[in-house]
């Protein structure tokens, strides 16, 4: 009979996260991601971390982030620490966008959003439709990707601000074989086609924001050796940008499951201002974790 063989190492203990953007209160969305979150490495005997997604240094406050704390408490959930905020760790995204000029797939972009906006009305005004990405934006023009080595230098010489975007068209030129994801959010395990290049140039720092979302959650996934990324669905499609980074950086890809959105009375995605829905109004009208756990449907 054959001998059966323990695995040399033991596996790899499942980690999961719940990364807030402490850019205002939390609401039934976010108690959803972070219970399922929870749920699951308590389930598969994983890990459960909390990180803080402050990149934006306009939009996010300490007081917003010691609210995301009590809510999580108040909710029963434990999370490992010290907790990463992403506003300590700039250095490192620094050098995953380092890399990404050195491999020649980075440009400096120039143009402000008001400009862009004025360039797609034009050549929407001639009846013709400008590209946009999964979430409507508008890709950005390609003129800064094609401007000339001098002329580049000159506007940065010059002190002209800038972001740094992402050369989609090379980037995806790079890719040895077609990008996929591994998917559960359907409930059974599948492959998904990524399509990165339906998101044109993405943006990978800004000049007050030193890192885009896009380049520091694919690092900080590798950097906490995150194994599964489970998520609203908001960001199923964003999903192909974290994968093409990935292979351009050389970091692993976890499991992503997206998972269903809680929606408000008029049918849309919550959003933060939402009052009525948010963990701390419930909290002082007097609902409890459990109550909470019912309306988000676990
Ligand atoms: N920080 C993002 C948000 O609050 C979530 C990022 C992620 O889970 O990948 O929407």
């Amino acid at each position: 009979m054959a001998e059966e063989t323990m695995p040399a190492h033991p596996r790899q203990k499942p980690v999961f996260r719940f990364a807030p953007s402490p850019n205002g209160p939390l609401h039934l969305g976010h108690a959803l991601s972070a219970f399922l979150n929870f749920d699951l490495a308590r389930e598969n005997e994983g890990r459960f971390l909390l990180r803080i997604e402050d990149i934006d240094r306009t939009r996010c406050t300490p007081e917003f982030e010691a609210a995301i704390y009590e809510d999580l408490e108040w909710l029963g959930l434990e999370w490992e620490k010290p907790v990463r905020r992403q506003s300590e760790h700039f250095s490192l995204y620094q050098s995953a966008l380092q890399s990404l000029i050195d491999q020649g797939l980075a440009y400096p972009a120039f143009m402000t959003r008001g400009e862009v906006k004025a360039k797609v009305a034009a050549f929407e005004a001639k009846g013709r439709t400008w590209p946009r990405d999964p979430d409507g934006s508008p890709h950005y023009p390609c003129d800064d990707r094609r401007m000339s080595r001098d002329e580049r230098e000159a506007r940065q010489k010059g002190g002209k601000t800038f972001a740094w975007r992402l050369d989609m068209q090379a980037a995806v030129a790079r890719l040895k074989q077609p990008l996929s994801w591994t998917e559960t959010g359907s409930g059974s395990q599948q492959e998904i086609a990524a399509d990165p290049a339906a998101w044109g140039d993405v943006v990978l720092s800004r000049s007050d924001a030193p890192s885009s979302y896009h380049l520091s959650v694919v690092v900080d996934d590798a950097v906490q050796e995150i194994t599964h990324v489970v998520r609203g669905r908001d960001l199923y499609h964003a999903t192909a940008v974290h994968r093409l980074l990935q292979e351009l950086l050389g970091l692993p890809a976890p499991i992503y499951h997206h998972h269903r959105l809680i929606l408000g009375t008029d049918g849309r995605k919550l959003s933060k201002s939402e009052g009525s829905t948010g963990l701390s109004v419930l909290r002082h009208e007097g609902r409890t974790p459990a109550d909470i756990r019912r309306m988000v449907g676990l």
